[in-house]
């Protein structure tokens, strides 16, 4: 049943999805408002000739966080979209040849340190305790709590010294384990949510615990088949679901969200929340606010992750030799993750993580053909200011040479189609500060209180999802930061209601 009460989410990714039926499914009539032609956000498709290319996440974790969704209007998310187990959960493959299957079962992962490093077996079974420790506290305590007072972080203050968060993930690795290949394969986590290892929290290992507790997993049909289940869930419940509808502005007065504006009409509503980037928030659509303004200069103080090039692929045939998830480590670590979060230029070298759906599923692409994406990590255009309309066709093909003479051979023979997505297109397709494709940096000095609150401090019906706000980036991270908002949102709507009467 309505509850007469209205709001408007700016933006689909995977957190305005989550908070449109969260806030659908209390009762609040919602309108989702879409800029580009798809829903998805960063997990929008492509369709090329047969082939259909997720173009962004691609590892699911902690489905429970998605089923609850489902569940919060008594329905049940198996008949919307399947969720395959992805076994190993990722291959990774270093130059000197040697291969690590990052599984879920303790023995073949004990079977593989001992063979590599057999002193730590006991370091990584001590790693692994870590990690469900920092989990708990972490993620299940805080992971959907609006950090919206200076309290909630002294509070969590001492559990934060106890797990060492001071350190960062890789040192904190490293204490448990000594093999260099084996710190890597414990300790790259944090890029997945745009976290340099060497700087990020050791907060972040919780990645590994959250893996190993609630599996690896793809949705059947592609990432794309969740978005379009959780838009149909939307739909379902009586949402409404506006696309290729840019919002313009969002009008406020007296220190209070009034309206949207988005194509020339104004729409009011009780509440708006923004699950688009942090900065065009402040910076394009509260243009007309001072608050606008400050904000938006408070926040480009900050520092925003790391950019992505990613090469989308359709090939002839299959190569059944090749993981679903797979991590291509090149000559150098710690010095390229530096280039990649410090250096001007792109560097000689690479660390790729490459996509093979169609061994898990094989309607990703023609029968009998495969489909794949290739992504580099790399500076956001702050750090590095390349012109990537002149460098993307070159550093496709450097990729390409380098996963055809190591991993695919022939693959430029067989090659069917392939597209590029660019630091330039998460600027201009997705309104991305600087590029960065996981928003605000996970530094500790930017995380729960430190990073933008769910809930903005002075227009007091403006709330916050997503990965630039608490928790952070990442499927797992977003629902939660959706989950944090929604609470906040659906408590405080009476009252929303009296003060704009
Ligand atoms: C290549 C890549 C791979 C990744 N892989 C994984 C993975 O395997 N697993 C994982 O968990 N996470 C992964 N991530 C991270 C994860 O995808 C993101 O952190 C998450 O999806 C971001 O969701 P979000 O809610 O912040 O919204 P976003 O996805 O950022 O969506 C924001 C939406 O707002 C829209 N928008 C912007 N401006 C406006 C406007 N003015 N009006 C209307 N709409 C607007 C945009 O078009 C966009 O649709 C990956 C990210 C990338 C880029």
């Amino acid at each position: 049943m309505g509850s007469g009460r209205t709001a408007a989410v700016i933006g689909s990714g995977f957190g305005g999805l989550a908070l449109a039926i969260r806030l659908q499914s209390a009762g609040i009539s919602t309108t989702l408002y879409e800029k580009r032609d798809r829903p998805g956000g960063r997990a929008y498709v492509y369709e090329d000739e047969g082939f259909v290319f997720d173009a962004g996440p691609t590892v699911i974790t902690d489905p429970a966080s998605l089923r609850e969704l489902w569940e919060l209007s008594g329905r049940n998310m198996d008949d919307y979209v399947t969720l395959l187990p992805v076994d190993p959960f990722y291959q990774l493959c270093w130059e000197d040849g040697y291969r690590f299957d990052y599984v879920n079962d303790q023995e073949r992962l004990d079977a593989q340190i001992s063979q590599k490093s057999p002193q730590d077996v006991d370091g990584y079974r001590r790693f692994l305790e870590y990690s469900n420790d920092v989990y708990r506290e972490g993620y299940e305590k805080l992971g959907a709590v609006p950090f919206l007072s200076f309290w909630n972080m002294v509070k969590v203050a001492p559990q934060l010294i106890r797990l060492e968060s001071h350190r960062s993930v890789y040192s904190k690795v490293s204490a448990f384990i000594k093999d260099e290949q084996l710190r890597q394969a414990f300790s790259f986590h944090s890029l997945l949510v745009g976290g340099n290892p060497f700087d990020t929290s050791s907060i972040y290992t919780l990645i590994h615990a959250l893996e190993r507790r609630g599996g690896v997993w793809f949705a059947k049909g592609g990432t794309g088949s969740l978005v379009r289940g959780m838009v149909r869930l939307f739909e379902d419940l009586g949402g409404t679901v506006h696309l290729s509808t840019p919002v313009d502005r969002v009008e406020t007065e007296n220190g209070r969200a009034r309206a949207v504006i988005a194509q020339g009409k104004r729409t009011a509503f009780d509440m708006v929340a923004c699950n688009a980037d942090v900065v065009h928030l402040y910076e394009h659509l509260l243009r007309d606010d001072a608050h606008g303004k400050g904000q938006a200069n408070a926040l480009k103080k900050k520092r925003f992750s790391m950019s992505l090039f990613v090469i989308y692929f359709g090939l002839k045939g299959k190569r059944p030799d090749l993981k679903h998830h797979m991590v291509l480590f090149g000559p150098r670590y710690r010095e390229l993750i530096n280039d990649i979060f410090k250096a001007d230029q792109l560097a000689d070298d690479f660390s790729l993580y490459l996509h093979c759906p169609s061994v898990t599923d094989d309607t990703m692409a023609p029968e009998g053909d495969s489909a794949y994406y290739v992504l580099s990590p790399v500076p956001h255009l702050g750090t590095a200011d390349i012109d990537w309309e002149q460098e993307a066709p070159r550093y496709r093909d450097r990729i390409l040479d380098y996963l055809e003479e190591r991993y695919i051979p022939n693959l430029k023979r067989d090659l069917v189609t392939c597209r590029t997505f660019s630091p330039f297109d998460f600027r201009d397709e997705l309104n991305s500060h600087l590029g960065s494709a996981f928003s605000v940096e996970p530094l500790l000095t930017q995380s729960a209180w430190f990073r933008p609150h769910n809930r903005d401090s002075k227009i007091e019906n403006l709330y916050l999802v997503g990965a630039g706000t608490h928790p952070g980036a990442g499927i797992p991270g977003v629902v939660g930061s959706a989950k944090a908002t929604a609470g906040l949102m659906i408590s405080e709507a009476d009252l929303d209601i009296a003060d704009a009467s």
